[in-house]
């Protein structure tokens, strides 16, 4: 309540710092050579949404390979299918 004033000047709003965060990650991006790469980790694109396997730079961040959801959904129902026969 006190250095409301201060702080404002010295503090960039949420907008800007994403927009910041966005170009930096971008410029970081670009740079990185991305040679340390995930294990294929469940990527979760929103909170409650269920990832899909990728693996991404362990430097930058960025997403380099990712399965396709509706393969992986067809081997599941397959493998499913299998076991029910052998049964
Ligand atoms: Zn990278």
């Amino acid at each position: 309540m006190m250095m409301t004033g201060t702080i404002g000047m010295h503090m960039e709003n949420i907008t800007q710092m994403r927009k910041r965060h966005e170009e930096e990650i971008e410029n970081l991006q670009k740079k990185c050579k991305h040679k340390q790469i995930s294990d294929w980790t469940d990527y979760m694109w929103a909170p409650g949404h269920y990832g899909m396997p990728v693996k991404y730079c362990m430097f930058c961040g960025k997403i380099l390979k990712q399965k396709n959801f509706k393969q992986t959904f067809v081997d599941e129902e397959c493998s499913t299918q299998t076991r029910k026969e052998k049964t």
